[in-house]
């Protein structure tokens, strides 16, 4: 046999490591309270454990009241938002039915190719960023399952959702909203509002970090995803097994079927915990708040907000046009060099049209307003114009 020698470990990796402290004025993540941090740190227990399934338990009460919903399947995603997208659309889709997907900026256009690529007819209706859908539009179309963002993080929109869900309802259609951007910061009634199926992420409002993904449906969903002829093209994200994990099929054990993100899910325990001691209501007044501030401010400094109808502006993630003569990555460049902020430019088909501050849940503050107007003017003040 010939001689096996052990590879030598590189040695970046013997070199101390260190997290540099950012203020995190984007549109995701923001920064994580200690409280959370906190928890997050605790030793670890195994996924299946008796204390592990209360855990659970709690976290699908908070969600709950997070999204005003009575409904039993809710559970969160081991994953991102994106986890939670696709199990939305591969539980309650099968391969040829048809799919509407309103398109006003990068969501609408992810969950499309999602859809597509799991084999559905998908239909765009399609606005340019910050655009909105009037009722009259969304009703003319009979797909199975219809897809809006609420909170249209890439613009900077806040989308009506009155209404929509009993055009869907009256065509037997599903309701699927995304709010990812907006839970936590601007008002949202899953039952109230006929969603059938809804779905935030962890680490903006909620303030945990990134990886677990609140998601729900109602009987109306979970009669259409427990009632199909074809199985969903995902295992990891089938909720046959996902409904027994989380304890909400009415069998009377849990089985094993992955290994859950058990720090993931103390710290998302924690955010709830931390949402419901603080009251939905006055959440969303706090957020309505700083960002009027915020709106005034940028005007005081010559900026332009990008969504003109302050009713249609996302609380939780402000849009501003790009300063005319002013090279965008230079100013964010410039921010985050002399300030450890981060701010960011557009995403999909809102880049080159807009830079975004987002001051979200524990961030959502005047004085952290003030740093990121502070340090907006200072930008403005050093960055040459290069078109000008
Ligand atoms: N939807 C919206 C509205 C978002 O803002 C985001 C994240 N920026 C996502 C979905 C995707 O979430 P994640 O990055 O956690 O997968």
């Amino acid at each position: 046999l010939s001689e096996r020698r052990l590879l030598f470990t590189n040695p970046v990796l013997l070199r101390d490591w260190k997290s540099p402290l950012r203020y995190l004025f984007g549109p995701g993540p923001s920064n994580v309270p200690p409280r959370i941090l906190a928890v997050g740190a605790k030793p670890i227990i195994g996924h299946l454990h008796p204390e592990m399934y209360e855990i659970m338990n709690d976290i699908k009460r908070g969600i709950q009241y997070a999204f005003q919903t009575e409904n039993n399947m809710t559970i969160s995603m081991s994953g991102s938002g994106h986890a939670a997208m696709e199990c939305a659309v591969f539980n309650t889709v099968e391969p040829g039915e048809s799919v509407l997907v309103a398109v006003n900026g990068i969501w609408g256009e992810r969950v499309a190719e999602i859809a597509e690529r799991m084999g559905a007819n998908v239909h765009r209706m399609v606005k340019t960023p910050g655009g909105y859908f009037s009722n009259k539009e969304i009703e003319q179309h009979k797909p199975v399952l219809f897809f809006l963002t609420h909170g249209e993080s890439s613009a900077g929109l806040c989308h009506p959702v009155d209404g929509i869900g009993d055009i869907c309802r009256k065509h037997n259609c599903l309701f699927l909203v995304d709010t990812v951007a907006s839970l936590g910061a601007a008002p949202i009634f899953m039952d109230k509002q006929n969603i059938d199926i809804l779905y935030t992420g962890s680490q903006k409002a909620l303030n945990a970090p990134p990886g677990t993904a609140p998601i729900s449906f109602n009987e109306r969903a979970c009669h259409k995803m427990f009632n199909r002829k074809t199985k969903p093209v995902s295992y990891l994200f089938d909720m046959t097994h996902l409904s027994n994990y989380w304890g909400c099929d009415g069998k009377p054990a849990r089985l094993y079927h992955h290994t859950g993100p058990v720090s993931g899910f103390f710290a998302l325990r924690e955010s709830l915990a931390i949402l419901a001691e603080r009251g939905l209501e006055e959440s969303w007044k706090k957020h309505k708040e700083v960002a009027a501030y915020l709106y005034r401010g940028l005007e005081d400094l010559g900026l332009k907000l990008f969504i003109p109808e302050r009713d249609l502006r996302l609380p939780s993630v402000t849009t501003i046009a790009i300063p005319d003569g002013y090279e965008w990555r230079e100013l964010l460049a410039y921010i985050m060099k002399h300030h450890q902020m981060e701010m960011t430019g557009g995403l999909g088909p809102s880049i080159g049209m807009v830079m975004r501050i987002g001051l979200m849940g524990y961030n959502c503050e005047k004085t952290n307003a003030d740093m990121a107007l502070n340090a907006l003017a200072d930008a403005l003040k050093n960055c040459k114009k290069s078109k000008a």
